[in-house]
Formats: C-alpha cells, structure tokens, sequence
C-alpha cells in the first residue's frame, strides 16, 4: 500500500528549495548578529510590498501581533470586541489578554464573519471588529469598514491563514487599521519556528508596535513604555524571505489543489467549499463539511489519509472561557460547524497522485447508519 497521506506537511516545500534555504541559514549563522538585523528590515520592507501596506513590523509570532495591535490601539478592560464566535481560540486570546471583552458573532457560509449580524451586537462599550479571514478566504471588508465608519470603530484583521488574500481585489490586511499575521510553520508563509508580523498604513501605529515589541526602547536603554519581548529573529526573517520569494508560486499551487478537489469530490453526504464572489481564498485549508464527518474521520483513517478538525471546540465553549458563561446553544451555527468542519490534505508540494487518491477515497465512502 502507498504512503499514508498525513493531513499537512512542511518538508515538500523545504526540499523544492533546500539549497535556498540552506545558504540563508549559513549566512545568518556566520554573520555573528541574530536579533533585530538586516535581515530582519529587509523582511519588514519585502512584506509590506507584498501585503501593500505602508508599514511592515516582524513579531515573535500571531498571538503577540494580536495582542500588541490591541494594546496599542488602547483597547483592554471595560471595552468589547466584535469577533466571528468560529475561530482559532488565539484570535479571542488576542482581545482577552487586554482584559477586553469578546462579543462573538455567528459566521456566514464562507465560515467567516456574518457582516449582516454585526450591527445587532454593537453596544457603546464597543471598540473594535477583529476580523478573521478564516482558511484563507478573505472576508467583506467593504461591509466591515461600513460598519466600522458609522459606528467609529477600530478594525484589527487576522490574516494568520490568508497571506496574500484579497476581497474586492484588495488584499487582507491593508483594509483595517492593523494586520496580524502568524508565520506558524503550518501557515502558507510559514517560517521554521515562532514569527510574526502587524502591517499597518499609520506611520504612528507602527512606531508604536516598533517600540513596544522591544521593552519599549526607541533607542538602547531608553524605555518610552512598558512594552515586551517579541521579536522576529533573524534567522527567521531570513528564511522568511526566501519563502516570500516563492509566495506567489505557493499560492498558485494551493488554488490549484483546490480547485482539483472541488472539481474532483463527488458524494452527496459531502459540502464542499464556497468562496463569496469578491474574495479569493490562498485555501490555507480544504475544508469540507458532512453530518457524518466523524464516520469520514474514521472512513479515512481506514484509508492511510489524514485529516484535521479546525476547530472541535469553539471558543465559547472552551473551558479557557468558561468564566463568560456561555452554554451550548448559544451559537448554533457556530456549534453546527465544530460539528461538521473536516480539514482534508492540503500542503505545498502535495502530488497529483496523492490528490486522487484523497478524491476516489472520499467519492467511495458510504455512511453505515
Ligand atoms: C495560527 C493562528 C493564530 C496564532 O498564530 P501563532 O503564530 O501560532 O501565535 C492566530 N489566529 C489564527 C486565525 C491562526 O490560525
């Protein structure tokens, strides 16, 4: 029997370039400087022409550019965030480190934020909308940025699954006041280890992370503010930028992929995904849905293929946030989705064959009861 086909990989597209990364990592390890260099500059100024934002600023990972982006807008206790109620449990951390307060939101079929349920929840201790452009499909953001205008509202998007990304052919981002971005090994852009970035368009929010990411120093010694330690290293930065280098390539592939899968999955008991007519989605995941989705898990397994629950438990429903007493029910369509969701292969460098045979195994499955 052939390989087991595991849900993600990274090593495909380490090896499709090993010789570049390689030399990158040589010229960090002998250059005899590691924090805050030249290669990490070099990575902020390529990623905001990437993004198209003004401003670029490498983080130690998403979660602190998260938080960081909060804090320096001045969001923290007393104040509430609006935020889809189906996301990665660190999009809510990002709100709740501050001492904010998250106000979740059911999501639309595209699994992101339902924009048309946003207004209900705005009360006057609102302050912000975290946006997060969940498997890679950028959410409405003409809608969002409405919204946000009318009710004098800070935007923060989390783009840590939707590198490259774009709603109405503006990418994710640059439309809110903040970006964040994770470069978690399993991310599209993905380094080897912890790294993150915020890209803004204000010059002055950008300074603000700039200091605050480094015990708030503007210059050695000299502390503005009590800030923190997340930096982006430069081994990091530098292997970054060899990966930023194949990003379009990366990019093309993984619509590719998907667009194999969804031409190729055909069973009734299986939903494939959608994408809203002005985004594009960088797939981050392939994400189907079933009422018999833990039978597929199993089905699958039985097959040598793997495949990933993102997310099991929603965030309300966790017991990190127990203390906000929610109960289940609260979010039906949300718990419909942790129900449902199942993350089929999805990697750079996945072949062709491996693709149909995920295809002709998923095509055969029959629901025993
Ligand atoms: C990965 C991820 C994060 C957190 O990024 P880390 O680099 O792991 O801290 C935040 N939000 C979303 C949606 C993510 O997928």
């Amino acid at each position: 029997m052939a390989d087991k086909i595991v849900a993600n990989r990274m090593d495909r597209e380490f090896l499709a370039h090993k010789e570049e990364y390689e030399a990158a990592a040589i010229r960090v390890l002998r250059s005899g400087w590691y924090i805050m260099g030249k290669e990490l500059s070099a990575f902020e100024e390529e990623f905001a022409e990437y993004t198209g934002a003004k401003y670029s600023v490498g983080v130690g990972n998403g979660l602190d550019a998260l938080w960081i982006a909060f804090r320096v807008l001045g969001i923290g206790a007393g104040d509430e965030v609006i935020v889809q109620a189906n996301t990665y449990i660190a999009s809510v951390m990002g709100i709740t480190i501050n001492g904010a307060t998250p106000i979740f939101v059911e999501p639309d079929e595209y699994h992101c934020i339902d924009v048309n349920r946003i207004e209900e929840k705005i009360t006057d201790k609102t302050k912000a909308i975290l946006v997060v452009h969940l498997y890679g499909q950028a959410t409405d953001m003409t809608k969002v940025m409405e919204i946000a205008s009318k009710y004098n509202l800070k935007v923060v998007e989390d783009c840590a699954q939707a590198h490259g990304a774009c709603w109405d052919g503006r990418p994710v981002g640059t439309w809110g006041d903040i970006g964040c971005f994770s470069f978690y090994p399993t991310k599209n852009l993905g380094a080897y280890g912890d790294a993150g970035a915020i890209t803004t368009n204000d010059g002055k929010l950008a300074e603000d992370v700039r200091v605050f990411r480094n015990y708030g120093s503007e210059k050695k010694y000299y502390n503005k503010v009590v800030g923190t330690n997340s930096r982006l290293d430069e081994m990091q930065a530098a292997l970054l930028r060899v990966k930023l280098g194949h990003m379009d390539a990366i990019t093309k592939e993984r619509c590719d992929i998907a667009g194999r899968y969804l031409e190729g999955i055909r069973n009734d008991c299986i939903k494939l995904p959608a994408v809203a007519d002005k985004a594009t989605s960088v797939w981050h995941q392939f994400v189907i849905m079933s009422d018999y989705r833990d039978e597929i898990i199993e089905y699958l397994n039985d097959n040598d293929i793997g495949s990933i629950i993102h997310y099991p438990i929603p965030p309300h429903l966790s017991e990190a946030y127990g203390y906000l007493g929610y109960t289940k029910g609260a979010f039906p369509v949300t718990e419909k989705y942790a129900n449902q969701v199942l993350s089929i292969p999805m990697y750079t460098g996945m072949t062709a064959d491996e693709q149909d045979r995920v295809i002709e195994v998923l095509n055969g499955f029959v629901p025993k009861n």
